[in-house]
């Protein structure tokens, strides 16, 4: 049973069996990420790449596979595409302060969406008051999906960058990303997909996508917390100039010049999150090990039924209903405030979140504060979206 993997599932919380369905905020990790990250810390706990000795060569060792085990995830075509981060965030921000940064102008203009988690949007505007360029915004539709018909007109001969995100944390949308990266290219412009939520859905390819940049949190996609990966274009990655500056990511320092490492110890100052990153490992070998086909087919089921089972919530209404979507469903059951319900279904055991979800713009968009939201993954059942639904339905009969 793919449960099994997973022992944070076994927990009761509030003498009930734990439904854990806010998997887009984290995952739940498997025994095998657990194992790596105490293997590292009992047996080979030492720092990394610069050290001759026999602890410090066997950390190295396994923090590089990691990377190797990372690149055939995702497809790279090497491990030297791929630079250990913090997460999403940092990714996105190490592109907007260094690839970005060094070629834009005031008035170039930089093409994000509607559907943008805000650390796609706030290091956009950071980047626009350091350089007056200029923020432009793909809209949404009622269902949640982008409206690729502004696209032709949005792209103008000042689009500096698109950066847009995959699949959408907050309704689930998976965007038309190959159809989005075309039209950039059309035009010459790169472009980054924030992966946050599509890498532990979909089979990801970055080198069939032919995106410039891709981001991947380590702790969505079952892997360590503070653990994440760039992926980016050789030629980008040689040009663009260094994010941080500090031990690692140099070849040569005097007091005059410094000679930077290359690609990617450039863009890894300092120790690295080591543990991290041997964990980040285990769990795409798990995944690979698993298996994408039958982790997106296991989603595609859960959310047919989880749709389905929804409806027999009185007053509930979702938000977002997107042709393609990953197993998230938004939604407000009418006359309860979204966290009273959170706040009601977490004493039946089951976990989902509530508020905005680090979307506030597209909460604007539907005149709402926020939302519920659950978040399925592969390991979740359907006796688990049976409780989630027999609790909505009690926290509405409290409320009527
Ligand atoms: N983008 C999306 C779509 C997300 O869901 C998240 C996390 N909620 C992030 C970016 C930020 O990722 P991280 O936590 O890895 O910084």
């Amino acid at each position: 049973m793919l449960r099994e993997h997973f022992p944070g599932l076994n927990q009761r919380v509030h003498g009930k069996p734990l439904v854990y369905f806010d998997n887009a905020a984290t995952a739940q990790r498997p025994q095998a990420v657990i194992d790596a990250i105490n293997d590292y810390y009992i047996n080979h706990n030492a720092n990394v790449h610069r050290g001759v000795h026999f602890l410090s060569e066997s950390a190295t060792d396994l923090y590089e596979n990691a990377r190797l085990s990372l690149a055939k995830l995702l497809n790279a075509p090497s491990p030297k595409n791929l630079i250990f981060v913090r997460g999403c965030t940092e990714a996105i921000n190490l592109v907007a302060q260094t690839f970005v940064r060094s070629k834009i102008k005031a008035g170039d203009e930089i093409l994000i969406s509607h559907l943008e988690h805000h650390s796609n949007i706030v290091p956009w505007q950071i980047l626009r008051e350091q350089t007056g360029a200029v923020l432009k915004v793909i809209p949404m539709n009622e269902q949640g999906e982008l409206n690729l018909e502004s696209i032709d007109e949005l792209i103008t001969e000042k689009t500096a960058f698109m950066s847009v995100v995959h699949v959408s944390n907050a309704l689930g949308t998976i965007n038309p990303v190959k159809t989005l990266i075309a039209k950039a290219k059309e035009a010459g412009i790169p472009v980054m997909l924030d992966g946050a939520q599509a890498v532990p859905h979909l089979k990801v390819d970055v080198q069939d996508l032919d995106c410039d940049f891709y981001t991947v949190s380590g702790h969505k996609m079952y892997g360590p917390t503070g653990s994440g990966i760039l992926y980016g274009k050789a030629e980008h990655l040689e040009e663009m100039p260094p994010y941080q500056g500090g031990g690692e990511m140099i070849s040569k320092v005097t007091f005059d010049h410094t000679v930077y490492n290359a690609v990617p110890a450039k863009f890894e100052a300092g120790t690295p999150n080591i543990a991290g990153g041997i964990g980040l490992g285990a769990a795409a070998e798990f995944m690979m090990t698993i298996g994408m086909d039958k982790i997106a087919q296991r989603d595609s089921e859960l959310r047919v039924y989880t749709e389905l089972a929804l409806k027999q919530v009185p007053g509930l209404k979702l938000i977002g209903t997107a042709a393609e979507k990953s197993p998230v469903f938004s939604f407000v059951i009418e006359g309860i405030h979204a966290h009273d319900v959170g706040t009601i279904i977490d004493h039946y055991g089951v976990a989902i979140r509530t508020g905005h979800h680090c979307t506030m713009p597209i909460f604007q968009y539907y005149g709402l504060a926020g939302s519920c939201r659950a978040s399925l993954a592969f390991y979740n059942t359907e006796q688990e979206v049976d409780v989630l639904v027999d609790s909505l339905i009690k926290a509405r009969k409290m409320f009527e």
